[in-house]
């Protein structure tokens, strides 16, 4: 491996101070379970790693009337166990639970994981789902990014050199509000998603209309995708296999997925629809508060 400098600044001005200083060749450390690897193999050549795991900023999580603050350092087990998040923002701990196994999940974070910016990251679209809007930060100052807009390519993002991703704010959940994220893989546990979809409904009191919807789609583009007319083909409509099935069809029409290992593009096309439906289902199922019974990852 490439020989590098570390450093671990103890605060959020002590990190951009580091990231201006290197010029766009220090690379942010957080759990470290892509960014090693990607050193190891000579993918990434940073001259510096600044570890972030210790800044309070990036560790933030913190659940009130105005939504959900999430770190960008703060590690999927600590998604997974806090049971109010998990109540509130099912989708969010959903993808957690199947980052990797039990080790991986200890050190991933929600941060690193968008960061990282691969098509099939299981925690972004779970993320757009949800509405989360990136906060970024750099020497001269912050702005927000919605997650959807994060990504521009495998393994591209928005972030320019010396800004850092600080944390993703997520709106308060309205009433009668549920979500889900699924992804299909050929094994039970430790490989990426053929296809990963999340969503997210609000319904009416009664639980027999969308009032709201948010579904995203992984590993079917270059980038995690918003699917706005899916999202769309639900709201005011009544809770029903048909209308679940347009919005299935909507997200179809929108994927491009490619043919590799893992799956050729028309099957990957097919899945999109059939993990739609499920996903959506799931997510009315949860804002219906009914018992939702499936094996993660499946
Ligand atoms: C065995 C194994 C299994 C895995 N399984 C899955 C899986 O099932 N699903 C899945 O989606 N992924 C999986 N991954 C990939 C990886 O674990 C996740 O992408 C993880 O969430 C990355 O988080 P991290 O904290 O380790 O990021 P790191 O490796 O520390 O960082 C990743 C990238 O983001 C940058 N970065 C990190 N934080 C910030 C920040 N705050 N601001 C700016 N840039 C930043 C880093 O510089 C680096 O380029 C797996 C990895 C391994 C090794």
């Amino acid at each position: 491996m490439r020989h590098f400098d570390y450093h671990a600044p103890q605060s959020l001005a002590g990190a951009l101070e580091l990231l201006a200083m290197h010029k766009g060749k220090a690379r942010p450390l957080a759990g470290g379970t892509d960014l090693i690897d990607h050193v190891r193999m000579g993918r990434l050549e940073p001259d510096s790693m600044i570890d972030i795991k210790k800044i309070a900023e990036l560790n933030i999580l913190e659940l009130g009337p105005d939504g959900l603050r999430l770190g960008a350092s703060v590690p999927c087990c600590r998604v997974y166990e806090h049971a109010k998040l998990v109540e509130h923002y099912s989708a969010l701990a959903d993808s957690a639970h199947i980052i990797g196994g039990v080790q991986i999940q200890s050190r991933a974070s929600f941060g690193g994981n968008l960061c990282n910016s691969g098509p099939a990251a299981d925690s972004t679209p779970a993320m757009i789902a949800l509405g989360g809007k990136c906060v970024i930060a750099s020497h001269s100052g912050t702005r927000e990014v919605p997650v959807e807009e994060f990504c521009s390519g495998p393994g591209k993002n928005v972030l320019q050199p010396g800004e850092l991703l600080v944390e993703i704010r997520f709106p308060a959940r309205p009433a009668n509000s549920g979500s889900h994220y699924r992804r299909f893989i050929p094994r039970n546990e430790m490989d990426i998603a053929v296809v990963g979809v999340g969503a997210s409904v609000t319904l009416d009191a009664g639980g027999e209309k969308f009032l709201a919807a948010r579904i995203a789609l992984g590993a079917v583009a270059p980038t995690p995708l918003y699917a706005t007319a899916a999202s769309a083909a639900l709201v005011g409509q009544p809770v029903n296999d048909e209308t679940i099935a347009k919005a299935a069809a909507a997200a179809r029409s929108i994927a491009s997925p490619i043919t590799d290992m893992r799956g050729t593009r028309e099957y990957r096309l097919h899945l999109v629809g059939v993990l739609t439906e499920r996903v959506v289902k799931a997510a009315v199922a949860r804002a219906r508060c009914e018992t939702l019974v499936y094996r993660p990852g499946h």
